[in-house]
């Protein structure tokens, strides 16, 4: 992808990072709103650095109403482009399917669908094994057709697997979610840079060093490449720096509270062709104790680093088909080092990722184990999670003290799936129009109030 190499003297914004988050504001402003002379400045090449590292999925089945709220309107905004682009961003809707094998994961499934079906995520439907229970209409695989909406709840065993054959046999209820599926994220955001170009944005070859202030009021962005640094005069900057926002933001004097996690994806050649081809994510939702050999135990119990793979491991092992019906990969992913982590590019894949996340996913689907003994060596990438302390995103002024300086930020598991919206409330605040009343929920202004800091430090899941 061409890189302007020289930057303007002076923008309508300079968004900072070209990833999902700087491109879906490009998108808005200069496409969608006519904005002039809409910059991006990036040093890497755009999508690199998180948004092509991502599993590409995208739900409204969210606890918290904002959220979904927000993703309902990504949600809509991307059936608008797809069927404006001709499907340049293979959008389907195979739906996320949550398993458990126990009983009290069971009765957790239905307590948390009936909560987030009542919050607008959309109906819920129970199937009980009960000739009264309604349809279960299964998804138009990797095609673009508008499903049932809201979630399937399966309560009975023997339904789940007609449905599921390739679920483990021991699994006892699954909540199949509807308005969720995939896309290829790096076309979705190459279509944004497109249409954003077409309508004049540039896309500029550097770092964001600087903001330039007078008074209250953001005058100026400095840019630098090699080694030289340049003013772009401009009244609107946008920090979408992904990992990097809170350091972006302290050139403008703020400070962000966002921390990191480290989150990685195996991409996986199934050639024996094990896994389904025609899945939703599959997600598995109770802890896993894994069953390693004698010789295996006394190995890892002996070093402190690996004995915690001895105890159960945190729920949440999930995998999803990657490519069409001819295709054989596979998606694997477990953040079973759950928790923050100092941010450090390049990062440490952990030797035995691999071993541990083939066990995980051979608890969704047991035949997988035929891979523990194959001696494989697939790609594993990944990246941060950028998240705040109750994972609600930052889309807002970047602080009351500053006019003209916005973030958009703290996208942590869930950037592909809000970038459309976010963008989107972004570029209206920027116009100085009211935002919708959930939305308030991304400003980052919530931390001022007192009330809302005591709530979340009550917080103890950390997810609103
Ligand atoms: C393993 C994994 C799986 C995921 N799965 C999903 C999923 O299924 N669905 C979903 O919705 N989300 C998912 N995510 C999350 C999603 O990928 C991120 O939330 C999203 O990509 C963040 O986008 P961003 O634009 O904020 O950041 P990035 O993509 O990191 O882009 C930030 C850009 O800012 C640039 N930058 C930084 N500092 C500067 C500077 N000083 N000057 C100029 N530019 C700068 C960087 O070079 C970079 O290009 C996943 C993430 C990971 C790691």
């Amino acid at each position: 992808m061409a890189r302007e190499l020289t930057p303007p003297a002076r923008a309508g914004a300079v968004i900072c990072g070209a990833g999902v988050a700087g491109l879906s504001a490009a998108w808005h402003l200069a496409a969608r709103r006519g904005l002039e002379q809409v910059v991006l400045v990036d040093p890497r090449p755009p999508l690199t650095l998180t948004s092509d590292k991502s599993t590409e999925c995208y739900r409204n089945w969210w606890p918290d109403r904002p959220m979904i709220e927000l993703t309902a309107r990504s949600i809509a905004l991307l059936d608008e482009l797809a069927a404006d682009s001709d499907d340049a961003f293979a959008l389907n809707r195979n739906g996320y399917l949550y398993l458990t094998a126990t009983a009290a994961g069971a009765a957790a499934l239905e307590r948390g669908a009936r909560q987030i079906s009542t919050a607008g995520a959309g109906d819920l439907r129970l199937h009980r094994g009960d000739p009264a229970d309604p349809p279960w209409q299964a998804p138009h695989w990797n095609r673009l057709e508008a499903g049932p909406g809201g979630a399937d709840l399966f309560l009975d065993a023997e339904q789940l697997r007609r449905c599921f054959p390739w679920v483990t046999p021991d699994a006892v209820a699954g909540l199949h979610a509807r308005a969720c599926g995939w896309l290829s994220a790096q076309q979705l955001g190459m279509l944004w840079l497109e249409r954003a170009r077409a309508a004049g944005a540039q896309l500029i070859e550097a770092a964001v060093v600087g903001v330039a202030r007078e008074g209250r009021r953001v005058v100026g962005v400095d840019i630098a490449r090699r080694g030289q640094v340049d003013r772009i005069a401009t009244p609107c900057f946008v920090d979408a720096a992904g990992p990097f926002v809170a350091d972006v933001a302290a050139f403008a004097g703020v400070e962000l509270p966002v921390r990191h996690e480290l989150h990685l994806k195996v991409f996986f050649d199934d050639e024996l062709r094990v896994l389904p081809r025609e899945a939703p994510l599959a997600i598995w939702t109770d802890p896993v104790t894994i069953a390693w050999s004698e010789e295996e135990r006394a190995a890892l119990a002996e070093d402190p680093g690996t004995a915690p793979l001895l105890a159960p491991l945190p729920a949440g092992v999930h995998f999803r088909p990657e490519g069409g019906l001819d295709s054989r990969s596979a998606i694997l992913l477990w953040n079973y080092h759950s928790g923050a982590t100092e941010r450090a590019f390049p990062f440490e894949i952990d030797p035995l990722h691999l071993a541990v996340v083939l066990r995980g996913v051979s608890r969704i689907v047991p035949r997988f184990s035929v891979y523990l003994e194959r001696g494989r060596r697939p790609y594993v990438d990944g990246g941060y999670y950028t998240k705040t302390a109750e994972n609600r995103p930052l889309i807002g002024p970047l602080s009351p003290q500053l006019e003209g300086a916005w973030v958009l930020g703290a996208l942590s598991g869930f950037g592909i799936m809000a970038a459309p919206a976010a963008g989107e409330l972004l570029a209206a605040q920027i116009a100085g129009e009211a935002i919708p009343d959930w939305a308030r929920a991304f400003l980052p202004g919530r931390y001022d109030d007192p009330d809302y800091r005591r709530r979340l430090a009550t917080l103890d899941s950390g997810q609103l």
